[in-house]
């Protein structure tokens, strides 16, 4: 097989990131835009020791759960993947690639996994957008990343976002453009705008808007803020961040409030959150709920027992475990999170929680010398999953139950197989798509314990 090859081939699986999966002389061939089951004609645009990548000239036998994507920056545009399959199919792919991670990775031989609790209507989901700033051909542009580049697409009618942002990254872009705010340089690190990040509160529609520039010196910034809350009336809070950095980190560390408040204000079930500019919040408020509702259901509590939040944020999941616990102790890497948790848990007038900031590794090990016991554990971590000190110092304090909250099955399966190393064991699998028309996974995870604490 070479390069510019054409060839007819049949699609028999999928990759986690969505692309179809063929053989042909005994190499995977990995096609963009495929579905398993459709026979298509392709050319090879990339050759690799062990696997070629190629692109579909046309199809020969469609797939069922084919769908026109409803984007039109689709083909382009990094932030879905998934739009030519039906959405029931992606919460079939979803599920396997759940269970797949679980088999190989994890070793766990034809586990149970339930099937995906998707959205009922799964558009306009995502209540925080982050735009990217650039330069077009035609002046300062703000949209999403072009997929695996920082080429910057303008994308027009998401789908997947609140309708509101694109209007505000609009209105801003028209007058950054007036005023003469530049555009951040990613290669030579000049320039003032680096992002413009929309969150809106899902209850209420209030909008925070971040702009992330690299000084707080901006040009007729008054002038922009008149603008913005002219447009729309719903931003309740304006704030700079500062992120004079020469990396990919979109965030800096120096917030600035010029117009209203600090914080944005969300309800979710019976409680009230504030959401802090550099703190995280999930951005499905939807499916937010089903999965907390899940985490406090697998955390079975009956108001007497010691629960650990680890990568708590805001304390969301605490306050929801809290009603049902005697306390719940939530630790948090992000200082300002872990205000924010302290503050909200007053705001709802719940007073048998407290939140250590530092990283869970190192925090519950601490807590557990000095006594901390844990009855429930739930953990939510980012992507990379648990350090392993914090897994074994899980398994000395011997909870009941473990509660794992994962957005990433690979990082999941290598975590879950270290705990069933000891006396747990996996009780239930549940996934919730949180990601529509992303290839992301989000799944909840509980695992009780058997016995002692010695390693099996
Ligand atoms: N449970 C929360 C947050 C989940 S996101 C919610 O549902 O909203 C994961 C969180 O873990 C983030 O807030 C991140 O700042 C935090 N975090 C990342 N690494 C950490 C570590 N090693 N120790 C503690 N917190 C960490």
């Amino acid at each position: 097989m070479k390069k510019n090859d054409i060839f007819e081939l049949e699609i028999t699986g999928m990759t986690h990131e969505g692309l179809g999966v063929g053989k042909k002389d005994g190499l995977a061939v990995f096609v963009q835009g495929a579905i398993d089951g459709e026979l298509v004609r392709i050319k090879v645009i990339k050759i690799a020791k062990n696997y070629a990548v190629a692109r579909v000239e046309n199809w020969l036998r469609k797939s069922p759960h084919r769908q026109e994507p409803f984007c039109l920056a689709y083909k382009r545009c990094g932030g879905c993947s998934l739009q030519h399959m039906t959405y029931e199919k992606q919460l079939e792919f979803k599920h396997r690639v759940v269970k797949d991670n679980l088999e190989r990775i994890g070793g766990f031989k034809d586990i149970q996994v339930n099937p995906v609790i998707g959205m009922e209507i799964p558009m306009y989901y995502r209540n925080k957008a982050q735009y990217p700033v650039g330069m077009g051909e035609r002046g300062v542009i703000a949209g999403f990343y072009a997929r695996r580049s920082h080429e910057i697409i303008t994308s027009d009618n998401c789908g997947i976002q609140d309708t509101k942002s694109e209007a505000i990254r609009n209105a801003i872009i028209k007058k950054v453009k007036e005023f003469g705010i530049s555009p951040y340089d990613e290669n030579t690190g000049k320039g003032l705008l680096r992002h413009i990040i929309t969150r809106v509160a899902h209850s209420t529609g209030d909008i925070m808007v971040v702009l992330v520039v690299t000084s707080e010196k901006i040009p007729h910034l008054d002038q922009l803020v008149k603008h913005i809350l002219e447009r729309n009336p719903q931003v309740k809070s304006i704030v700079l961040n500062i992120n004079s950095r020469r990396d990919n980190v979109i965030l800096g560390d120096k917030v600035i409030t010029v117009y209203g408040e600090d914080t944005l204000i969300d309800t979710l079930g019976p409680f009230q959150f504030h959401i802090s500019p550099l703190s995280f919040y999930q951005v499905n408020l939807v499916q937010t709920a089903v999965l907390y509702e899940k985490a406090v259901e697998y955390a079975a509590l009956t108001g007497n027992e010691t629960v650990y939040d680890l990568y708590c944020g805001i304390g969301t999941i605490s306050l929801f475990l809290a009603r049902q616990a005697k306390q719940v102790i939530g630790v948090e890497v992000v200082e300002e999170g872990v205000q924010a948790a302290r503050k909200n848990a007053k705001l709802n007038r719940i007073d048998n929680t407290e939140f250590h900031a530092g990283l869970a590794e190192e925090v519950v090990p601490r807590l557990y010398l000095v006594g901390k016991k844990a009855d429930v554990v739930v953990v939510d971590p980012p992507r990379k999953g648990c350090d392993l000190a914090l897994l074994e110092t899980m398994v000395r304090m011997q909870p009941e139950r473990i509660v794992y909250v994962s957005c990433n099955p690979s990082t999941l399966a290598r975590d879950l197989k270290v705990l069933c190393g000891y006396e747990y064991s996996i009780t239930a699998v549940q996934p919730v798509d949180m990601f529509p028309w992303t290839e992301h996974v989000e799944a909840i995870i509980l695992m009780t314990r058997s016995g002692s604490s010695e390693k099996k």
